[in-house]
C-alpha cells in the first residue's frame, strides 16, 4: 500500500536501465552505545539522463549529502532520497548520516545480555533492510564493492563480509577497523556485527553461551559442505571465508550474508538436544554455505526468482548430508516438506517461481513453497535427468554468470535439457498439488490389473509425475519400478501386472515424487491394520503415514481412527523423524478437528499411549516432548507437570508453560522467580513472559503490553502473543475478541510490519464458533498483499476445519 517504504519491481528495473555495475561503496560506521552514525561514499555511472534517480534509505537523519562536489539538500519521501538531475558519465554520492538501532532484528539490532549485561551487534538486511543502515541502492541486482570500516569501543570484536585489513587506535577507548574490499555483491547480504562477541576457528557466539557451541561438528559439516559443493558446481568456495556467528533475538533460522553467516542463537542448546534440533543446526549450516554460491556469487535479479537462492540451498544441504553425514536426512527433509503440501492446500498458495510485485510481497514468500516444495521439485529433477546432468548444467550455470544477476531462463539454458522447459512450466511456474490413488486388482497373489487415479488437490492441471513405485511383503521389498505418470486422470501401470505375492504398496517410493499420495485400502490392511509398517525403511514409514494421513485430509477416514492408529503403533515406533511426524498430524487432528466435546477423551488416549511408551524407552526426550503437547486435561496437565520437574531445564520449562494455561498469575509467580533466579537469561525471560501471559486473570495487563509495545523487544512481546489465547478457562476470550478486531487497523497502519504481523498471526482469537470469526475476517479490509493473504488462508483454514469436525467421529 505504501509504496514509498517498499520498492517495486518496476522502480528497480527502472534504476537498473540508469545505472551500470559494479559500483564501488566506501562505507564508515561508527557505532556507540545508543547510536550510530557514518558516511558512505558510492561511486558510480549512469548512462543516460536521469531527472528523478534516487536512492535508499529508511535511517534516522541525513546531515550532508554531496554529488560530484556540489551539497545538496536531501529531498525525502518516504525510503527515496533524491538525487536531482544527473547527466550520463560517472558520479560520486557523499552521504553522512546517524540512526538508531532496532529491536525487531531488522537492520542494526541492539542486545544486552540480561545474563552479564554484554553488549551485541548484527545486522540483518535482507531483502530491503541494508537501506535501514546506511543509504544504498538497496536491490540485488545493483551490486557493489564494498569497502567497510568500522569505529568501535577497542574492547569489541568487529566481524563483517571479509577479513580484516588493518586497525588503528581512534583515542584510549575507540579503534578503527578496515576490511578488505569485498568482491561484487548484493546489499541485502552485507553484515556488520560488533560487541562482545567470543570465538574461535571463525565461529563466534555471545559470550553466556560459548561454552555450549559445538565447533568441531560445524567445521566437520562446513568442510563436507566446501567439497561436495565445489565438486557439484565445478567451482570453489566463492568468498574468502565464511564466518559463523551464532546471534541473539534472530528473527530467522539463519541469514547467508556473504563470507559471515548469521544463524539464530536459541539453537545453541545447553543439553543434549533431540534429533530434529540437532539435523536443522546441521542442514542449516550446509543451507546458508551453499547459498555462498547460489544467491551470493550468481545472484537474482529480482525476488521473483527467490527460488533461485532458496529451494537449491534447501535442496543441496540434504543433499551434502545424505551423502557422508546421515544417512537419514531425507527422512528429516521429508518431515519438513509435508508443510509445503499443507501450504500448497491453501487458496493463497503461489508458483515457486512467481511475479513479485515490491519487496512487501517478497518477504512473504519466504515460505515453504518457496523452500521446500521448490527443493522437493529439485529432488525430482535430479531423479529425472540423474545427478551427473544435473551437475554438469550447473557447472555451465556458475560458470556462464559468475558474480552476476540472474533469472529462470538463465538457469533453464545452463541445464541444456529438452525437458527443462516443460518441467519449468508444469512444475515451476504452476502452482498447485495433485493426488494419486492406486487402483489395485491381486488375484491369487498376483497382479492383475493396475491403475493410478490422479486428482487436484489445489491448482487446475495433471502433471507428469515421474518417481518410484515398490511393492512389498512380509519378507520386504518385492518390486521397485520407475514409473511415468502421464498428466491424465488415468494412468495404467502395466509394468506391474504379472507382480506376484504383493501385500502393501508404497507410491512415490523414495520421495522422488512431489505428490499427496492417497494410502489403497490393500496398502492400508497390510501397514496399519496388521502393523507391518513396522517393517518398512525410516523414509517408507513416513511415507505410508503421510499417505494415511492423506485419506484424512480427503474425508476417507475419520480423525478418530488416525489417532486409534497412532495409539496402537506408537509402540513399536522409535525413530524420532517418524514420531515428529505422526505426533504433528495428531495435533492437527486434535487442535483443528476433534469437537471440543471430544477432546477431554482422545487427547488422554493419546497422554496415555505415550506415557506408556516412556514406561520401555524413559530416556526418549522427542517422546517427552510430545507429553506437553498432548496434554489436554486439568489431570493430565497437572501429570505432565510433575513429570516435568525430574526431567532436563527445557522439559521443565515446557512443564511450567503447559501449567500455566490452568493457573492464576498468583500461582505461577513464585515458580516464575525461582527460575530466573536459578538462570536469567533471555530465554528464561522470554519463557516467563510466555506464561505470565497464559495465565488467566493477568489478560489486562499483557494486552496493554501488547497494543502499547512499550520497552520490549519484539521477540518478548511475540512470547506475550503466542500465550495470550493458550489459556484454558475460557472466560476472557469474548472480550478480548472483539478488542482485537477493534485495534488491527491501527496496528498495522502504526507499527512495523514485523511487529504488526506477529500481532495479526499469533493474536487472531480462539473462538469455538468459527462461523462467527470467518465472518469477522471476511471484515477485515486491510490492502496489504499479507494481511489479505493471512486472512484468505485462514478462512480457508477454517472452512475446511469444519468439514472434519463433522467428519472426526
Ligand atoms: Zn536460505
Amino acid at each position: 500500500m505504501e509504496s514509498s517504504f517498499e520498492l517495486l519491481k518496476s522502480e528497480a528495473e527502472t534504476r537498473r536501465q540508469i545505472i551500470a555495475c559494479p559500483l564501488r561503496y566506501t562505507l564508515r560506521l561508527s557505532l556507540s552505545i545508543d547510536t550510530f552514525s557514518g558516511y558512505v561514499i558510492i561511486d558510480f555511472i549512469t548512462r543516460k539522463v536521469s531527472d528523478n534517480l534516487w536512492i535508499d534509505y529508511a535511517g534516522d537523519s541525513i546531515r550532508i549529502m554531496r554529488i560530484n562536489t556540489t551539497q545538496i539538500t536531501p529531498k525525502r519521501k518516504g525510503n527515496k532520497l533524491y538525487l536531482g538531475r544527473l547527466n550520463p558519465g560517472t558520479h560520486k554520492l557523499h552521504i553522512e548520516f546517524s540512526s538508531s538501532y532496532s529491536t525487531n532484528g531488522t537492520g542494526l539490532h541492539k542486545f544486552v545480555d540480561p545474563y552479564d549485561d554484554k553488549l551485541y551487534i548484527y545486522s540483518y538486511m535482507c531483502p530491503y533492510y541494508a537501506n535501514k543502515v546506511f543509504p544504498c541502492f538497496d536491490q540485488p541486482d545493483l551490486k557493489g564493492t564494498f569497502s567497510i570500516s568500522i569505529d568501535a569501543k577497542s574492547e569489541y570484536i568487529v566481524i563483517s563480509n571479509e577479513e580484516i585489513e588493518s586497525q588503528e587506535n581512534i583515542d584510549s577507548q575507540y579503534k578503527r577497523v578496515f576490511f578488505k574490499p569485498t568482491p561484487p555483491m548484493s546489499t541485502y547480504i552485507l553484515a556488520i556485527l560488533c560487541g562482545d562477541y567470543e570465538g574461535e576457528d571463525d565461529i563466534f557466539s555471545r559470550s553466556s553461551i560459548s561454552c555450549f557451541i559445538r565447533r568441531r561438528e560445524i567445521m566437520e559439516w562446513l568442510d563436507v559442505g566446501y567439497e561436495l559443493y565445489s565438486k557439484f558446481f565445478g567451482i570453489d568456495m566463492p568468498f574468502s571465508k565464511c564466518s559463523q556467528v551464532f546471534c541473539p533475538e534472530f528473527n530467522m533460522g539463519a541469514m547467508e550474508n556473504a563470507g559471515c553467516v548469521t544463524i539464530n542463537d536459541s539453537h545453541v542448546w545447553k543439553e543434549k538436544p533431540v534429533k530434529s534440533e540437532y539435523n536443522w543446526l546441521q542442514n542449516t549450516i550446509l543451507h546458508e554455505l551453499c547459498h555462498m554460491w547460489f544467491g551470493n556469487y550468481v545472484t537474482l535479479r529480482w525476488w521473483d526468482d527467490l527460488w533461485l537462492n532458496e529451494s537449491f540451498a534447501t535442496y543441496f544441504s540434504y543433499f551434502a548430508s545424505s551423502k557422508s553425514i546421515n544417512p537419514e536426512a531425507w527422512a528429516g527433509f521429508f518431515v519438513n516438506k509435508v508443510k509445503a503440501y499443507s501450504m500448497d492446500c491453501l487458496s493463497s498458495t503461489h508458483p515457486v517461481h512467481v511475479e513479485v510485485a515490491d519487496t512487501q510481497e517478497a518477504i512473504t514468500n519466504l515460505d515453504y513453497i518457496t523452500y521446500w516444495k521448490g527443493a522437493s521439485l529439485l529432488k525430482n529433477l535430479a531423479f529425472i535427468i540423474g545427478e551427473e546432468a544435473f551437475s554438469q548444467g550447473l557447472k555451465r550455470y556458475f560458470s556462464n554468470y559468475s558474480w552476476l544477476n540472474v533469472e529462470l531462463a538463465d538457469f533453464v539454458n545452463s541445464m541444456q535439457s529438452p525437458l527443462l522447459k516443460k518441467w519449468v512450466l508444469e512444475w515451476v511456474e504452476t502452482k498447485g498439488l495433485n493426488s494419486l490413488e492406486l487402483d489395485i486388482n491381486i488375484s491369487d497373489t498376483k497382479i492383475t490389473q493396475c491403475q493410478v487415479h490422479q486428482g487436484i488437490v489445489s491448482g487446475n492441471i495433471l502433471r507428469t509425475h515421474c518417481l518410484l513405485i515398490e511393492g512389498l511383503n512380509d519378507e520386504g521389498t518385492v518390486f521397485k519400478e520407475k514409473v511415468t505418470i502421464s498428466p491424465q486422470e488415468t494412468t495404467e501401470l502395466s509394468d506391474l501386472i504379472g507382480k506376484t505375492n504383493v501385500k502393501g504398496i508404497i507410491v512415490n517410493s523414495e520421495d522422488h515424487g512431489y505428490i499427496q499420495v492417497i494410502l489403497d485400502p490393500m496398502s492400508m490392511e497390510f501397514f496399519f491394520q496388521a502393523g507391518n509398517i513396522k517393517t518398512l525403511s525410516t523414509l517408507n514409514r513416513a511415507l505410508a503415514w503421510q499417505s494415511l494421513w492423506n485419506r484424512v485430509e480427503d474425508l476417507k477416514m475419520k480423525g478418530s481412527e488416525f489417532i486409534k492408529y497412532v495409539t496402537q503403533l506408537l509402540e513399536y515406533e522409535e525413530d524420532e523423524h517418524i514420531i515428529d511426524l505422526i505426533s504433528g498430524y495428531s495435533h492437527t487432528i486434535l487442535s483443528d478437528y476433534c469437537p471440543l466435546s471430544l477432546l477431554p477423551e482422545y487427547s488422554h488416549m493419546l497422554f496415555e499411549s505415550i506415557m506408556l511408551k516412556l514406561q520401555s524407552t524413559p530416556e526418549n526426550k522427542c517422546l517427552q516432548r510430545k507429553i506437553f503437547s498432548v496434554a489436554y486435561t486439568d489431570n493430565d496437565i497437572i501429570k505432565a507437570f510433575e513429570y516435568s520437574l525430574n526431567l532436563g531445564r527445557s522439559e521443565k520449562w515446557k512443564g511450567i508453560m503447559l501449567f500455566s494455561k490452568i493457573s492464576s498469575y498468583e500461582t505461577i509467580k513464585d515458580m516464575l522467580n525461582e527460575e530466573l533466579k536459578y538462570d536469567r537469561n533471555d530465554m528464561s525471560i522470554l519463557l516467563t513472559n510466555y506464561c505470565e501471559s497464559a495465565a488467566y486473570d493477568n489478560k489486562k495487563n499483557t494486552w496493554e503490553v501488547i497494543v502499547n509495545k512499550t520497552g520490549q523487544s519484539m521477540i518478548q512481546v511475540e512470547y506475550l502473543m503466542k500465550a495470550f489465547w493458550e489459556t484454558k478457562n475460557l472466560e476472557f476470550r469474548s472480550e478480548y475478541y472483539q478488542k482485537y478486531f477493534d485495534v488491527l487497523p491501527n496496528i498495522i497502519a502504526n507499527f512495523d510490519r514485523e511487529y504488526a504481523e506477529n500481532f495479526l498471526k499469533y493474536m487472531l482469537p480462539k473462538d469455538d464458533d468459527l462461523d462467527k470469526l470467518i465472518a469477522s475476517l471476511r471484515q477485515v479490509d486491510i490492502q496489504h498483499i499479507w494481511v489479505m493473504r493471512f486472512v484468505e488462508d485462514t478462512i480457508a483454514v477454517l472452512e475446511k476445519n469444519k468439514k472434519h469436525l463433522l467428519n472426526f467421529a
